[in-house]
């Protein structure tokens, strides 16, 4: 094992300076310690070596932990845990693809421990990047290259890649906030500031080591997701190898807002399981926008989403699976009585 040392955060405004103390030049030696059940998972792999965690569980008392509606929208500390949002009665009703996301993650002993902001920071499944003995990886250790190129890449991404890794991003709960345009809040050691939680992550491109646009030893403080119209028309479809306890190999987070005579008046669509990134389908909504759903409009739609998709053999699967998916969860969305 590996020392490091472990602090205690009892101050939401101190706790970006504990890890910056920490740091060596733009470099952060320090992780946020929350529900563990990543961080820990990778510490024990030795993927992860933090010389300080700094466990931010104490702040759970403070705005980090709490749950707020109002007539604005819906407000989710980072440290809520999965299953309390996933259970939450108005979350379910007002914001369902939000409580879907989070119901169909992961197991309900994870869900208990983990929270919802080392949940959109979880990382990559990829068998390779989690497994020291591979000596590819870019993002482990970035320019030794990537051994799921020509590897076994069942689980990896189909949009979003680049030639130095294909890694898929395992999440759920991202591609709901995506489908709501939530915004995120950063404190960090310079102060706080909010960005669109689509910024959040980076594709892989020449650095996939560099996974969020988080500035070194930023913590994130909560998640925002403004009162639209389409929010209640929303649901989480998602597929995978079994029915519970499993990672997505495809998955899509719709919302819409349909006109009486069935048009839609607007859509968000994100795409999870295929991509490198919580993947915003632009080009779908465009097309769906102004239009009935119907069989024939979203399979043009899915054939947008995965236009620029690129499958890599055991992969290539996913690009039919992922349009799949995407018609199915816009289809049942305006099936929805609301
Ligand atoms: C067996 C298994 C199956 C799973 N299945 C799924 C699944 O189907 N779907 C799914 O979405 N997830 C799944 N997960 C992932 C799981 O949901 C995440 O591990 C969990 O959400 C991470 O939250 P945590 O609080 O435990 O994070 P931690 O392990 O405490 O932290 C994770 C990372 O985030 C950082 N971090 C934590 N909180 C903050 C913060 N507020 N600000 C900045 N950095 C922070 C930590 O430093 C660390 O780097 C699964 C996990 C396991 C082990
Ligand atoms: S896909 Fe990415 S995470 Fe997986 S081996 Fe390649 S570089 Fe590493």
């Amino acid at each position: 094992m590996r020392t490091f040392v472990y602090e205690r955060a009892t101050n939401p405004g101190d706790a970006p300076h504990l890890a910056a103390q920490s740091a060596t030049g733009d470099e952060s030696r320090a992780e946020y310690l929350a529900g563990g059940t990543t961080l820990f998972d990778l510490m024990k792999l030795d993927v992860m070596r933090p010389e300080l965690v700094i466990d931010i569980n104490p702040l759970a008392a403070t705005s980090l932990g709490r749950i707020e509606l109002s007539a604005h929208g819906l407000r989710l500390g980072a440290l809520v845990r999965m299953a309390d949002a996933a259970d939450h009665a108005e979350i379910k009703t007002q914001y369902p693809v939000i409580a879907q996301s989070l119901q169909l993650a992961a197991s309900q002993q994870i869900r208990n421990m983990a929270s919802l902001g080392g949940n959109v920071l979880q990382r990559t499944r990829c068998t390779y990047f989690r497994d020291i003995s591979y000596a590819e990886c870019n993002k482990r250790n970035p320019g030794s290259g990537c051994a799921a190129m020509n590897g076994y890449n069942r689980s990896h991404a189909v949009l979003g890649g680049s030639d130095r890794c294909i890694a898929t991003y395992a999440g759920d709960f991202a591609q709901a906030l995506i489908a709501l345009d939530a915004a995120v809040e950063i404190a960090g050691p310079d102060g706080a500031r909010t960005i669109p939680f689509a910024s959040l992550h980076r594709k892989p491109a020449d650095r996939p080591d560099k996974e969020t646009n988080l500035h070194p030893n930023e913590m994130i403080a909560s998640f925002l997701i403004p009162a639209t119209p389409w929010a209640r028309r929303s649901l989480y479809l998602k597929v995978r190898d079994r029915q519970s306890y499993e990672f997505a190999i495809a998955s899509a987070a719709v919302a819409l807002d349909q006109q009486d005579g069935g048009a839609v008046r607007n859509v968000r669509i994100a795409l999870g399981g295929v991509a490198t990134v919580p993947w915003r389908a632009v080009e779908a909504e465009a097309l769906i926008r102004g239009k009935p759903i119907n069989e024939q409009n979203v399979r043009a739609a899915a054939d947008a989403a995965f236009a620029t998709a690129e499958g890599h053999g055991h992969n290539t699967f996913k690009v039919e699976l992922g349009k799949r998916t995407l018609s199915r969860a816009l289809q049942q969305a305006a099936a929805l009585e609301i």
